[in-house]
């Protein structure tokens, strides 16, 4: 590692750097390396061209974080995103970076007011929202940026996209002259530059120069799945396949901390590598690894360069790599030397937007494969066995249990000592409750998600009130809402990906019981749907309840809101 690949040699207090080491960065990803020193030493305006992913939440976050000052009572921070997951994400991401008691709060549209409103009267120092919201509180002179010193425009290409720009373009003249202004975006449409130009002076442009990438060799795949799902999901395709030689790659040391351990609690050949591991004790680990010793190398970007291990199997993308020219890296492990290898990318609802946009650079041929069933697991461990017990009696080499085995047969029949006998070396491996449930989402090629709510027809929903219902509880506008879809217990909507999970967030607040969730499968769903209860499957007239009286609008609130409880 140079000098110039550490957060160390960016400028940085020692306490941002425990920060840093706490949250398992090992170095900084190329939109840090530039921005960083840029944002600490002078007062540019800055435009940051980077994708989503690459880090750039911290790129800005750290240096704003470190020279903020602890609760002032004045908003010195002001980043407008696109959407509220975007909000959430950027405000959890600022929370875990920061060393002194910098306030920092999520300020979005569709939640409610008084509790912002609350929040801003005590005073935040960083507020990550989104612009309509934002110009609400302006417009009600509930929001006070007259001593703002930073301003970020994060993702600004989407907000263009969402139609947001005349919102920041006026929020924007609600803040001072001397603020600093950030703008980040993967793209640089004229309506963006016309708007830096309007507002920034002393521009400095960082742009992360992308370099020629292919990725030929590698069969390349990838699993939708939630991030508490992943592991499971691991070891279930490690189970699977018939030879599994890897590298698994985590983005943090702390991640590969936990990985490693998890794998070892299970009873996986697992080791781990990443920037505190000592030279002897990773020279250790990879002649084990290379002798295959442990056949699964969980290991940070950083701490896997160098390694030269042919014949990998596959290579596992846990989390996204910072950047597409780190996903080529990672993948370029496997299917050296002429072999074909499998790349394997999970991917959870917040890392989806940034692998579309991967997907698109590496144009690579990046396939949509299902986890492998409980069946599938069971059926080749059943197979595994099978074939070990021909191999050891083809070995003849078990004088030693024959006596033994003569005592048992003469107080049991042979399939009651064998079951008992598979039974005590292989545990619960062959009982499919013993698995836990994988959920995954579904998100079609336009990038929407198909969303499940346990209200409908008989509820006294019509596709008009679900509709409503939605805007009301989430704040998701009417044209974001399509092909809605109305059973007599349930229903279906479609939305934009981004927006599922603030969505069915937003729906199961305050529940107990969740009423709305991403759907797996809709046909699925319709199968396993309860009938009536009077066992009749006849349909029940729209807006009528069970008795066969129109229910007013008010009625089918109210029952959503009994359900949720
Ligand atoms: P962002 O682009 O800011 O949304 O960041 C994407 C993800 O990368 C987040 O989970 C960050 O915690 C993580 N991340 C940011 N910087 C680094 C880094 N230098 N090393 C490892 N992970 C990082």
């Amino acid at each position: 590692m140079t000098a110039l690949e550490t957060f160390e040699s960016l400028g940085l207090s020692e306490t941002t750097l425990e920060a840093i080491r706490a949250k398992g960065f090992e170095i900084p990803s190329p939109i840090q390396r530039l921005t960083i020193p840029v944002l600490l030493a002078n007062q540019n305006d800055i435009i940051g061209q980077a994708q989503t992913g690459t880090g750039k939440t911290a790129a800005f976050g750290l240096p704003i974080l470190e020279q903020a000052l602890p609760a002032s009572g004045k908003v010195q921070a002001l980043i407008l995103v696109p959407t509220r997951e975007l909000a959430l994400q950027v405000t959890d991401e600022l929370l875990s970076l920061r060393t002194g008691k910098i306030t920092v709060s999520a300020i979005y549209g569709g939640a409610s007011y008084d509790e912002q409103l609350r929040r801003l009267k005590k005073g935040i120092d960083i507020v990550v929202g989104t612009p309509g919201r934002i110009l609400d509180h302006l417009h009600r002179g509930t929001l006070d940026l007259s001593a703002l010193k930073w301003l970020v425009l994060d993702e600004a290409d989407e907000m263009l996209n969402m139609g947001f720009i005349d919102d920041v373009d006026e929020i924007l003249s609600y803040t001072p002259e001397e603020r600093r202004l950030l703008l980040f975006s993967a793209t640089m449409p004229r309506r963006i530059s016309d708007l830096a130009q309007k507002y920034m002076r002393d521009v400095q442009v960082l742009k992360v120069e992308a370099t020629h990438l292919t990725t030929d060799l590698t069969d390349q795949i990838y699993f939708e799945v939630r991030e508490s799902d992943k592991f499971d999901a691991l070891t279930r395709i490690i189970d699977v396949e018939p030879e599994f030689y890897a590298i698994v790659f985590c983005r943090t040391k702390v991640a590969v901390d936990e990985l490693v351990n998890r794998l070892l609690e299970r009873g996986y050949l697992a080791d781990g590598l990443h920037g505190d591991v000592s030279q002897a004790q990773r020279e250790k680990i990879l002649r084990k690894f290379k002798r295959r010793f442990s056949n699964i190398l969980v290991a940070t970007d950083v701490a896997a360069r160098g390694i030269d291990v042919n014949n990998l199997t596959h290579v596992i993308n846990y989390s996204l790599p910072q950047d597409s020219e780190s996903y080529v890296h990672r993948i370029g492990r496997t299917g050296r030397a002429g072999n074909q290898g499998t790349a394997i990318t999970f991917i959870s609802h917040s890392e989806y937007r940034q692998f579309l946009a991967m997907r698109k650079e590496v144009k690579a041929d990046i396939r949509k494969e299902e986890i492998p069933t409980v069946h599938d697991v069971i059926a080749l461990k059943k197979q595994h066995i099978l074939s070990e017990l021909e191999e050891t009696i083809e070995t003849q080499m078990f004088d030693e249990y024959a006596g033994m085995a003569e005592t048992i047969l003469a107080s049991h029949t042979p399939e009651t000592a064998l079951a008992a006998l598979l039974k005590m070396s292989f545990k619960n491996d062959l009982d499919a409750s013993s698995y836990p449930e994988i959920r995954t989402f579904s998100v079609d090629r336009k990038g929407t998600a198909r969303i499940f709510i346990a209200v409908g027809r008989r509820d006294g929903f019509t596709p008009r009130r679900i509709v409503e219902m939605l805007q009301r509880e989430s704040g998701l506008p009417d044209a974001h809402i399509n092909d809605v879809k109305i059973m007599d217990e349930f229903s279906f909507v479609t939305i934009p990906f981004e927006e599922a999970e603030h969505v069915t967030r937003c729906l199961n607040k305050g529940s107990k019981h969740p009423i709305a969730e991403i759907a797996r499968n809709e046909k699925s769903v319709r199968r396993a749907a309860p009938r009536r209860k009077d066992g009749r499957k006849g349909k029940t007239s729209r807006s009528k309840d069970r008795a066969g009286r129109r229910v007013p609008r008010k009625a089918a609130d109210t029952e959503f809101r009994r359900k949720r409880r």
